[in-house]
């Protein structure tokens, strides 16, 4: 792989462009797992954040819903786009952005998969890679 940075390097590793699986946290304690990680504790048990392991969640889940925005302020990117509240098959929930512009083919309870897509190049040239959710097994 070249030189890649992913957009949110906290969240994914650049180096896989076919569903990346997503940096989440375990509770040592009571075995809950999240995402987005966190270090401020346990949000299930109250446990204290050195109990709290990270953790690879797979980036395949299940659609729970989803919107169309057409109008957005910011220039970062181009509407309409989709976003889609995805139930993990690790446990949690992530909104992300979609691969699909619209809503279109789109189906409560599709099962979805973890892609990354061009960002454009960073300051350096380098290339910058976003997170992405596509419905499994659409191809390319
Ligand atoms: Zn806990």
């Amino acid at each position: 792989m070249p030189n890649r940075t992913a957009v949110h390097s906290e969240l994914y590793s650049p180096d896989s462009n076919d569903n990346p699986p997503l940096n989440g946290g375990k509770c040592r304690a009571c075995g809950y797992v999240f995402f987005p990680p966190q270090r401020y504790g346990c949000e299930s048990c109250g446990a204290p954040p050195e109990k709290l392991d990270a953790v690879q969640l797979a980036g395949r889940g299940t659609l729970h819903s989803y919107a169309t925005v057409h109008l957005h302020m910011g220039k970062d990117i181009e509407t309409p786009f989709t976003i889609g509240l995805i139930v993990l098959d690790d446990g949690p929930a992530i909104s992300a952005t979609l691969t699909s512009r619209t809503d279109e083919g789109l189906a409560i309870g599709d099962r979805m998969q973890s892609v990354l897509v061009a960002a454009g190049t960073d300051q350096a040239g380098g290339e910058m890679v976003e997170l992405r959710f596509a419905k499994a097994g659409a191809g390319k």
